[in-house]
């Protein structure tokens, strides 16, 4: 197998000569599907990211002073050289992630979808709000939304070209720069990204590029940065809010899920079994909000399991830079010993492996099969901890409230799905799960892709959110500017203060009867 044509010398140097580095260290960015390695990622050191800073700071200045009608151009023309240029992000995101292309056509389309939406809203969120001052008439208070500054975004590998530029998009828009540190295995995505975003109109500088391990290259970033957006696991979410609130600077934190499916007993099967394969296997299992685990009711569960092991087995597996699979590899060997480990817990613990459970070397160096797994228990590591990976338990259960309950039973609160043909009914138990995002018959795309409604973690899986106002409103802060037209706010001169005060204790019951203030 060989590289797509796409992924030419030129165009991988002109990627890697987007990092900010002065030379030094490199990472061996490899194929997945092979192990070949793809190119020498450079290494940036503290001393680079200070510099990053400082060039994207400078532009951001100029950035800022722009009209927002002005910044808006750049998106319009980045979101049309999006698609323009689909096929190259495609074998990017594949060659580095081991994907299927389905599933990277899929996370291409996410950055064009929030281009859109705050195409639409950020000209109307960005605008000075007249609030009116405490004093009608004579005095008046705005709300302005001045920009945080340098946004630092550190992104995870599962969508690299996802999380690294759709959090940068209502940023840069608000009027910030950027400082992006991907993941190592995964960084050439989103570098392209960031060329077309040049290639837009955006100045020269306003977004950065810092590479590196993350415990090396991310807190340099978070000790510069105005804000952190952070997407990852949630034991480097702590270290991240941590270190964020020790340098009083705002951070989201969108992090792990152990996501729960509850199929209600009169879910229609045609739908609900694909829609829970779907839910369960996309982008092989390395989604945060992906299903974990499947609650049916015990009358159907038999029925369940057996169409949905059947249904698990078919799907096609395989390495190519073609849509014909599936599904496709795991990010890396070490994460395909990771999931396995969790199946072989499982199994040893008296868990049953109804199907998969084994790893696919003749397919490419990190596959690994759908598996589907009976009688997990909690003390088991796939029965609390995200497994990330092809791997999903199902349980049956006797009533609805009982489901709910053992929904609610994890640490966890990204993602819940709730599949009934009595949408009242559905819904209803949707709004008794505790997750930040709940879909009534779909897995987790349906709440994904409404972007203008916030989409974040509750419990262990996360601190704020992406997407809807404040996906953009986060990347600002609120400056009150207050004017007072005439001098009426203090004691009139001649007048005791006994006098002054009855007199505002008079307006602050006018005011409050007329409804003025
Ligand atoms: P991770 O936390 O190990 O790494 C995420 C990013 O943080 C990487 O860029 C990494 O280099 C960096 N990092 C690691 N240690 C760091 C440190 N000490 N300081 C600063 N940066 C550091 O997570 P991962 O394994 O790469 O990604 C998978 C995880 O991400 C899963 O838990 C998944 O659920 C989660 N995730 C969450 C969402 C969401 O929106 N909630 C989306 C995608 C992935």
């Amino acid at each position: 197998m060989s590289l797509p044509a796409s992924i030419t010398d030129e165009l991988l140097s002109r990627l890697t000569g987007l990092v900010a580095s002065s030379g030094g260290d490199t990472h061996k960015l490899t194929e997945v599907y092979t192990g070949e390695v793809i190119t020498a990622l450079p290494q940036s050191s503290e001393a680079d990211t200070d510099a990053a800073f400082a060039e994207a700071r400078q532009a951001q200045a100029e950035w800022a002073s722009w009209p927002v009608a002005r910044r808006m151009k750049v998106f319009k023309k980045f979101h049309a050289l999006l698609l323009e240029h689909n096929d190259t992000v495609v074998d990017l995101i594949q060659a580095e992630s081991g994907k299927s292309r389905r599933m990277a056509f899929e996370e291409t389309c996410d950055v064009p979808m929030v281009i859109s939406h705050y195409l639409k809203r950020a000209p109307k969120l960005l605008k000075p709000v007249k609030r009116g001052g405490p004093v009608p008439v004579v005095t008046t208070s705005t709300e302005i939304r001045q920009p945080k500054g340098v946004v630092g975004i550190i992104a995870p590998w599962n969508f690299p070209f996802a999380t690294g530029l759709s959090d940068a998009v209502p940023a840069l828009m608000a009027g910030n720069g950027i400082v992006l540190k991907p993941d190592n295995k995964t960084a050439l995505s989103p570098l392209y990204g960031v060329s077309l975003l040049y290639e837009a109109g955006l100045p020269r500088g306003l977004f950065q590029v810092v590479c590196g391990e993350g415990p090396v290259a991310g807190p340099p970033v978070i000790d510069r940065a105005n804000f952190v957006m952070f997407t990852g696991s949630t034991a480097t979410g702590r270290f991240i809010g941590e270190r964020a609130g020790r340098n009083l600077i705002g951070s989201t934190l969108e992090l792990g899920g152990k996501n729960p499916m509850i199929v209600m007993e009169d879910a229609d099967l045609d739908e609900a079994i694909p829609g829970a394969i779907e839910g369960v296997f996309r982008n092989t299992g390395q989604v945060c909000m992906h299903i974990e685990r499947i609650y049916v009711h015990e009358r159907m569960f038999e029925d369940y399991a057996r169409r949905f092991v059947e249904a698990a087995r078919a799907i096609k597996l395989g390495a190519a830079y073609d849509f014909g699979p599936e599904m496709g590899s795991l990010i890396s060997v070490d994460h395909k010993d990771r999931v396995a480990s969790h199946v072989e817990d499982a199994r040893a613990r008296g868990a049953t492996v109804l199907t998969g459970g084994r790893a696919r070397p003749d397919l490419g160096p990190a596959f690994y099969e759908p598996t589907v797994l009976t009688g997990v228990t909690k003390d088991m590591l796939t029965g609390s901890c995200e497994t990330f990976g092809p791997v999903v338990a199902l349980h049956p259960y006797r009533t609805v409230s009982e489901a709910i309950a053992l929904a609610n039973d994890t640490d966890y609160g990204l993602n819940a799905s709730v599949w009934g043909s009595d949408l009242r009914r559905a819904t209803e138990v949707a709004m008794q799960l505790q997750a930040g995002n709940v879909n009534v018959n779909e897995g987790f795309a349906a709440a994904y892709a409404s972007k203008g409604t916030p989409s974040g973690g509750v419990k262990q899986s996360g601190v704020g959110a992406r997407h809807g106002d404040n996906g953009l409103l986060k990347y600002t802060d609120a400056q009150n500017l207050a004017v007072v037209k005439k001098q009426v706010m203090g004691v009139p001169p001649g007048q005791s203060y006994d006098k002054y005060a009855r007199t505002t204790l008079k307006s602050l019951a006018i005011m409050r009867k007329t409804g003025i203030r």
